[in-house]
């Protein structure tokens, strides 16, 4: 499919990408096309040579380590970005982690030192990003996270990531009220399922990607490249109107709780 959105002006901040699956991946690929500056976080050197690697080449584009839940990195992260840049237009934060244990177990179980380390890294991280961008974003700037409907419903054993990415929705609405004032949006994307190394670390994934693509009224995933078309249209001016949404691309599993039958089907098996 081809875009014409000109992003030529502009220059983005993407936290996230571990490799070519990630979907701060998916979101930066559709920036670059558009022509747009991106700056890109990575937090273990042992990731350096992927984002090294997938940045070869670009022009208007550097890497910096950044450990989201360090202040300090944060600071050095954000004077990289006023260094390289001046100002920013866009933030995409694309960062999610609970500990395993956590999400093996029993939701009932979950330690108060689990449970903070997957709000900290999960959700508050969105809250300290956005501060630290706020004075170099430009007015009518916008921001977007990732978030997964297990934040609304209960999705089997991804228990304390489905509080984190509640919290890291409800955060999406503050920031968009506080940020409003000067036009800049926050938005959130409830992905469907996808093979990245981070789902890697949720118990029966493959069980779950099943089951989404079978309830999903299109009767399968959504595909990263969507993933990135909707971060696109929601960083850009084509969607000036809306903030402090949480908005779905997920083949529409989130509104089927059963395998979808078409209305034909169904009437012909009853006959
Ligand atoms: P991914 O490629 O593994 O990306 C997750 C990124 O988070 C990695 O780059 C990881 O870095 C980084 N990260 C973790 N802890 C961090 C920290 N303290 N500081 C900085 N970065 C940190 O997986 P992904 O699926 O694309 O995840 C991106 C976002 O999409 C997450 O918010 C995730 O919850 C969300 N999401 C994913 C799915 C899915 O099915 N995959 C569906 C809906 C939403 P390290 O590898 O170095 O830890």
């Amino acid at each position: 499919m081809s875009l014409s959105i000109d992003m030529s002006d502009k220059r983005a901040l993407v936290m996230g990408v571990a490799n070519a699956r990630s979907l701060g991946w998916a979101i930066a690929e559709r920036l670059l096309e558009a022509g747009c500056q991106v700056g890109f976080s990575y937090q273990g050197e042992r990731l350096k040579g992927e984002l090294e690697k997938l940045t070869a080449g670009r022009p208007g584009t550097w890497i910096q380590q950044c450990d989201a839940t360090s202040e300090e990195d944060l600071t050095a992260l954000f004077q990289r970005a006023k260094d390289e840049f001046g100002e920013l237009d866009f933030l995409v934060h694309a960062i999610g982690f609970a500990p395993r244990a956590a999400m093996e177990g029993r939701f009932l179980d979950t330690t108060a030192e689990d449970w903070n380390t997957a709000m900290n890294v999960s959700a508050y991280t969105l809250v300290s990003a956005a501060r630290h961008a706020e004075p170099l974003l430009r007015d009518g700037g916008s921001i977007v996270s990732l978030t997964f409907q297990a934040s609304q419903r209960v999705v089997p054993k991804y228990n304390v990531m489905g509080a984190a990415k509640a919290a890291l929705e409800a955060a999406t609405r503050y920031l968009a009220v506080e940020l409003g004032e000067r036009q800049i949006r926050v938005n959130t994307i409830s992905a469907g399922p996808m093979r990245t190394i981070a789902a890697r670390s949720i118990p029966a994934f493959a069980t779950l990607y099943g089951s989404a693509a079978e309830v999903a009224p299109l009767g399968r995933n959504p595909t990263p490249e969507e993933v990135g078309n909707l971060g696109l249209f929601l960083l850009s001016d084509l969607s000036t109107g809306m903030t402090g949404q949480t908005v779905y691309v997920d083949s529409g599993a989130s509104i089927a709780t059963i395998k979808a039958q078409a209305p034909a089907a169904a009437e012909g098996k009853d006959r």
